[in-house]
């Protein structure tokens, strides 16, 4: 008998949050008058970060978020995102900042994310909150590492005393779901690229985290039987760089768009031997656009002083 894995279903999993929020966000207006308010910073015309925009103001609207992007020449220098983050700072219908990465080369990353108050820094990327962060005092948590916990929580997926490996060590991802993993109780192991042999690393743990954008990186006899496998990775395959088995996997893909979304993991050959797996698309992409609204949620009730 083929064991099949249960699916995760970001979509659904976020579509919940999204309604929680969207009723919160009713109550607020009506019991002090407030909205919760997001602004999106985008420097310059990288095709993929217009997407990734107009899908977090998309997000904003379903749950009733005021929500803004303020739009940057390309060849804008430090100093004038630094003067609007200073504005976007001082403004109270303002609650949550991000500034949509990656930015062009002339412009100082760390000064610009160092210079988003704490409380409003929806991405969770501020020293202040990933400092926080590791000495497990409240703070804004990034989206991604929160909605791969969140995933596990609501479906029952017990944490404690697990072994984990999370593959890939960025500070985006692979980082902080370490440390929100090792706040659970955990037992974290954490590799990356110079990681020697990965298999050794991957075979024992009970839940697999793969977050490094290389396409096929998890193999079936990568992964033991009855793992949770969350895969984190988007790889966008066009159809001359498709194999046989993919082509006619996505088919559909393929004639409509002439490209699919693949994750990490050798989706065909893991799923039969977990006991649970996150699909791309559909995982846990829908998810961190959830938990950055529910991070500007929080942001605006910790500013105006809400529990
Ligand atoms: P990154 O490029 O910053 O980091 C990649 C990580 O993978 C590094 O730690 C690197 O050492 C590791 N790595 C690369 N090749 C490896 C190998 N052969 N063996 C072991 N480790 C290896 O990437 P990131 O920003 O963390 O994103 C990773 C992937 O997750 C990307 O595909 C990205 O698109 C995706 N992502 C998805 C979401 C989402 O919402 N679903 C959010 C963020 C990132």
């Amino acid at each position: 008998m083929i064991k099949i894995a249960r699916l995760i279903s970001g979509t659904r999993i976020s579509q919940d949050i999204k309604n929680e929020i969207t009723e919160e966000v009713k109550e607020m207006k009506r019991t002090k008058g407030i909205v919760p308010g997001l602004s999106v910073i985008l420097v310059g015309d990288n095709p993929a970060s217009k997407v990734y925009v107009r899908s977090k103001q998309k997000g904003c609207e379903e749950v009733g978020f005021k929500s803004e992007t303020i739009r940057m020449d390309k060849s804008a220098p430090t100093e004038d995102v630094l003067k609007e983050l200073d504005r976007l700072n001082n403004r109270e219908d303002i609650h949550g900042i991000l500034v949509q990465l990656p930015l062009p080369e002339q412009i100082d990353k760390a000064k610009v994310l160092e210079a988003i108050y704490p409380e409003k820094d929806v991405d969770g990327f501020h020293p202040v909150n990933i400092g926080k962060l590791v000495t497990q005092q409240k703070c804004l948590v990034p989206a991604t590492p929160l909605g791969i916990i969140e995933m596990l929580k609501r479906e029952n997926i017990v944490i404690k005393g697990k072994n984990v490996t999370v593959v890939g060590h960025s500070e985006i991802v692979g980082k902080p779901v370490s440390l929100l993993l090792l706040n659970e109780w955990a037992t974290v192991t954490i590799c990356h690229i110079e990681t020697r042999d990965l298999k050794i690393h991957t075979i024992d743990a009970d839940i697999l985290i793969v977050a490094t954008g290389v396409s096929y990186l998890i193999k079936g006899d990568m992964v033991k039987e009855g793992a949770v496998v969350i895969d984190v990775g988007i790889n966008r395959i066009t159809k001359d760089k498709a194999n046989q088995e993919l082509l006619e996997w996505r088919k559909e893909d393929f004639e409509n768009k002439g490209a699919t979304l693949i994750g990490d993991v050798d989706f065909l050959r893991v799923e039969p031997k977990a006991s649970y797996i996150s699909p791309v698309p559909g995982g846990v992409g829908p998810m961190t656009i959830a938990m950055l609204l529910s991070n500007t949620l929080k942001a605006a009730k910790n500013i105006v002083g809400m529990k």
